[in-house]
């Protein structure tokens, strides 16, 4: 049997990404997943789309998966605003003040999985299989993976990339601290009255954020709306007339009435970490590893990061780094964890911080958001955050 020097497990898109990161530091590198993805048919905006940093943009670009998408189906934007539900102040940023074209990017799922698997198609180095991890058999010097149609496969390291609820976890026996939000969060997208002015717009009502993601054509946005399990039903059975009316009244028509709605889709929030990243030759990558609240968009964005730093241990350690790559996981844990954690434990506590019903602590977030507005340097330090370019970045992702 052939032993590959990598196994990556899940080909979604932090698997996608580190099988090409791997394959690009002179790694054979074997990619499994449960079933090939289906390339995009249609041309409406998936429901799922994601909010991607600089610094995503950055490592994409240098796997040639950025020059791969087609820019008609990208959209970047320059600005940000947020605020709490029936005031009228809140803090906004501005790209330009800090020199930069954009604060971030909106893709589709599909569409990005659709360049990434032409990315791994153009590199030979890499091997695409279709199967569903069973069990874990420990070889001399190397891991072997059983997959329930009986084959086998043996490699020196395995990547698990399998998200979430991530079964290769679960097999290699690392606990998650798992914790369900009391919110579930419903996607869509919907056309309002007026133009989105490319900027993200997110408002925290007193059942968790509402955010507008800006996508092309001018008045079409992608909504993340988290709320109670009960209003998110509602919001998906709902007619598309009383859910456009609901929406818009939730978002204190800040882009005038919302005209037009996409069918919805409720994802229930959970918040995770797992306790160790590795154990033996398993390592976690992205969704596997930890899953953050969508508040502030960046549950990708830390996966794509963890992809660059494993790749960037990887090829500082070589071939003789997998021999016993306990010592490079340990380092990809220690430049990792926490980044992850201080993410966590941010998104975690803005929510809460909405979720109060006081008036004291009304008083106190709205003098906060107009404080932070009116700092320059902490605006700016904010910013710096969002867009990912802060941090022990790996070299592909710095500014
Ligand atoms: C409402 C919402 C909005 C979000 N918005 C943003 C955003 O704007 N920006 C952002 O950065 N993040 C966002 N996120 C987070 C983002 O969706 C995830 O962090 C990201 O999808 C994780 O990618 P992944 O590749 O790790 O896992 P996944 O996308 O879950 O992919 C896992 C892959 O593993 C495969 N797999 C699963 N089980 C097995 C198995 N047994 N064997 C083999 N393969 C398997 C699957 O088929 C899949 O291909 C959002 C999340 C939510 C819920």
């Amino acid at each position: 049997m052939r032993t590959t020097d990598w196994l990556i497990v899940g080909n979604g898109v932090v698997g996608a990404t580190t099988a090409c990161l791997l394959a690009d530091a002179g790694f054979s590198v074997t990619l499994l997943d449960t079933q090939p993805r289906p390339l995009p048919t249609s041309e409406d905006w998936d429901l799922k789309t994601y909010s991607l940093t600089p610094a995503s943009r950055r490592i994409l670009r240098a796997i040639g998966v950025w020059s791969r998408l087609n820019p008609a189906r990208v959209a970047p934007y320059d600005r940000m605003a947020v605020w709490e539900q029936g005031e009228e102040a809140g803090i906004t940023f501005d790209a330009a003040a800090n020199a930069r074209p954009a604060l971030g990017y909106m893709l589709e799922q599909s569409r990005l999985l659709g360049a990434l698997h032409a990315a791994l198609g153009a590199r030979p180095s890499i091997e695409r299989v279709a199967g569903t991890p069973a069990a874990l058999e420990s070889a001399d010097d190397a891991l072997e993976l059983l997959t329930t149609d009986a084959r086998r496969w043996r490699a020196r390291a395995i990547a698990a990339c399998d998200g979430g609820d991530s079964p290769l976890r679960v097999l290699a026996g690392i606990d998650c601290e798992i914790l369900a939000y009391p919110q579930t969060a419903v996607v869509a997208n919907v056309e309002t009255a007026l133009p989105h002015q490319a900027t993200a717009r997110q408002c925290f009502l007193p059942t968790g954020p509402l955010a507008f993601l800006p996508l092309p054509p001018a008045n079409t946005c992608a909504i993340v709306w988290s709320t109670t399990p009960a209003e998110a039903a509602d919001a998906v059975n709902a007619d598309d007339a009383s859910f456009c009316a609901s929406l818009g009244r939730a978002f204190g028509h800040r882009l005038g009435a919302v005209l037009k709605t996409s069918p919805r889709l409720a994802l229930p929030l959970v918040r995770r970490h797992a306790r160790r990243y590795s154990e033996g030759r398993v390592v976690l990558v992205g969704d596997a590893a930890h899953g953050v609240h969508p508040l502030a968009g960046q549950g990708l964005n830390l996966g794509l990061l963890d992809a660059a730093v494993l790749a960037e241990q990887a090829a500082a350690a070589g071939h003789a780094g997998l021999v016993e790559p306990q010592a490079l996981f340990r380092r990809y844990e220690r430049q990792r964890r926490g980044e992850v954690l201080a993410m966590l434990s941010a998104t975690d506590r803005l929510n809460r911080l909405f979720l109060y019903h006081s008036p004291w602590a009304g008083r106190l977030r709205r003098a906060g958001l107009r404080l932070t507005d009116r700092i320059d340097p902490l605006k700016r330090c904010l910013m710096a955050y969002a867009m990912g370019d802060v941090g022990d970045l790996p070299r592909l992702a710095r500014p």
